[in-house]
């Protein structure tokens, strides 16, 4: 067979003239501005040969983004890789540190930054001492910018006057197309390089049945920002398949991103659990309808199963749980049922974390290291191993993460013999209860499918007689319900010596820059006396 390098200017080149008519749609808070796949294609090359012609980008320099999920973000996505440079999307929400720490680390050169989020990049561009060019994507005091030493270039005049074709350079399919940085809460971010051929593979995975089976008939929210894990491989997805794309911009809260499924017709979208409990809890208050939504991926924190039940019976929306992890470039698991399984069986499937797709591998690993099976029961720590897999940090030694050529995950479950894998936690957040494990996932997925409750977060706290014990904080939906009616709730689901003494209150769950809960803040607040804590023996 003829040797053919899986690159993303193929997907430009696919999805600009193929999919012409295909539609990238950008939410205003008012209406949508609408571009062709055609369009963005041109300004693809005309970007391109700004960065090249005026900014001198040449070979793999780091070309970053500052943005909200837009039009202009496709474009990037587009450009950079398929001239042969690296794009890194920054995630405007990492603390202050972690961004400048990763702009350096990176050698950022070029930085793309939204107008609207040029006030919050002025305090941070001073401590990016790479970067050389800021371009900004429309009208925005860029003083602070300037004040730094950096160059300021508006985007829209990057591009005037650029010819609408570029010479996409052959490039070989193992040079590095885009980087992303984990948002783990410990330490400073690690940086993860993907390759053209790696993100070219995990696209068609996207694109497939076993991924999202993505079409030109669909209309995609994605809400996912860019900067987590590329939108979950949505933007070369939808381009490559022709599926509109409708991103939300800055408009992430409940009732914009529903005027936004009303308005675009969206059909497919993807989202963290935490906006899809918010989205719900607006539908439920509005009375709103969303007819035309009939998936929605669920992913990045464990999916509970009340969120599957409400969203599918109340607004008839097929909730698709899965998992996957930035060093994944993320998709891992998608749970499609097998055909024929029906009932209390079809939804356990619906409710694991899904299959593993043939080429990402999988494996268990026991506290002793060794293999466990695969058989549903035995819990060990996951290992991954596949051409979408990194294989190390950039730059940064980790031994611990890797172990002969597979990736541990940190996460801890169990396999099916057919393929499906069930998380019980993350290493970090089990709860060491006298020499047993409690899963603070699952005492959480039990809590919120009590009607009261909002969201609940379960964390292991020090206890001198068992090492550690469950500390349940539970946000009310509205009026608030005595704890021991709760732990009654519980009683009922789970083993008795799991329930928890600790109970408290809280405002509203803290969330990662991700808006996964923050558990290790939790347990900080809860360390420093921080929750009125209600004790139930
Ligand atoms: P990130 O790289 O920020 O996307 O984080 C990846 C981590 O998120 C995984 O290692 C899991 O711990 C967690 N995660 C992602 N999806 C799921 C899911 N469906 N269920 C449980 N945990 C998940």
């Amino acid at each position: 067979m003829q040797d053919f390098p899986l690159t993303i200017s193929t997907i430009l080149r696919y999805g600009s003239t193929t999919n012409a008519d295909s539609q990238v749609l950008t939410y205003t808070g008012e209406n949508l501005r609408s571009t062709t796949f055609a369009e963005v294609g041109r300004r693809a090359a005309r970007l391109a040969n700004g960065l090249r012609n005026r900014l001198g980008v040449t070979g793999d320099q780091r070309v970053a983004t500052f943005m909200w999920n837009n039009r202009e973000h496709v474009e990037v996505y587009l450009a950079v890789p398929s001239m042969g440079a690296v794009v890194h999307t920054l995630n405007i929400r990492l603390f202050a540190d972690q961004i400048a720490y990763v702009a350096e680390h990176a050698e950022d050169r070029v930085v793309i930054v939204d107008a609207t989020l040029v006030p919050l990049f002025s305090k941070l561009v001073g401590r990016m001492p790479t970067v050389e060019h800021v371009v900004v994507t429309g009208p925005a005091d860029t003083s602070a910018i300037t004040e730094a030493g950096k160059s300021v270039l508006d985007y829209e005049e990057l591009l005037a006057g650029q010819p609408d074709e570029f010479d996409w350079p052959e490039l070989e399919e193992h040079e590095a197309a885009s980087m992303c940085y984990t948002s783990g809460t410990t330490g400073n971010p690690k940086g993860v390089v993907y390759s053209h051929r790696s993100m070219f593979l995990h696209t068609t995975q996207v694109v497939s049945p076993a991924g999202f089976s993505l079409s030109d008939g669909e209309r995609v929210l994605q809400i996912v920002p860019m900067f987590h894990a590329s939108a979950w491989g949505l933007p070369y997805a939808c381009f490559v398949s022709g599926a509109t794309m409708v991103m939300p911009d800055r408009f992430l809260q409940a009732a914009p991103l529903i005027a936004m499924i009303r308005e675009a017709g969206v059909t497919f979208a993807g989202a963290v659990p935490t906006i899809w409990s918010d989205v719900l809890a607006e539908l439920d208050r509005t009375g709103s309808a969303i007819p035309t939504l009939k998936r929605a991926v669920v992913g990045g924190s464990a999916c509970p199963p009340s969120l599957i039940t409400a969203f599918e019976e109340r607004y008839g929306v097929q909730i698709i749980h899965a998992w996957g992890m930035t060093e994944m470039s993320p998709l891992g698991t998608v749970a499609h049922p097998p055909a024929g399984a029906s009932g209390e069986r079809e939804f356990a499937y619906r409710t694991s974390q899904g299959r593993f797709p043939a080429l990402v591998r999988a494996r268990l690993i026991g506290p002793d290291g060794s293999e466990l099976p695969h058989d549903g029961e035995a819990v060990g720590e996951l290992e991954v191993r596949g051409p979408w897999v990194t294989a190390a940090y950039y730059k940064d030694d980790d031994p611990a993460k890797f172990r002969d050529g597979w990736l541990r995950t940190g996460d801890v479950g169990t396999i099916t013999p057919d393929g499906f894998l069930n998380l019980t936690d993350r290493e970090k957040d089990v709860i060491k209860s006298g020499g047993e494990w409690i899963s603070s996932v699952e005492l959480e997925n039990h809590l919120m499918a009590h009607p009261a409750v909002a969201e609940a977060t379960v964390v292991g706290v020090p206890d001198e007689r068992w090492a550690e014990r469950p500390l349940a904080g539970i946000v009310w939906r509205a009026e608030p319900v005595p704890f021991d009616e709760l732990r009654d709730f519980l009683a009922g689901r789970i083993a008795k010596w799991q329930l928890p003494e600790r109970w408290t209150t809280l405002e509203a769950v803290p969330k990662t820059s991700v808006g996964k809960f923050d558990k290790k803040e939790v347990r900080r607040v809860y360390g420093e006396g921080g929750y009125e804590v209600t004790y139930l023996d």
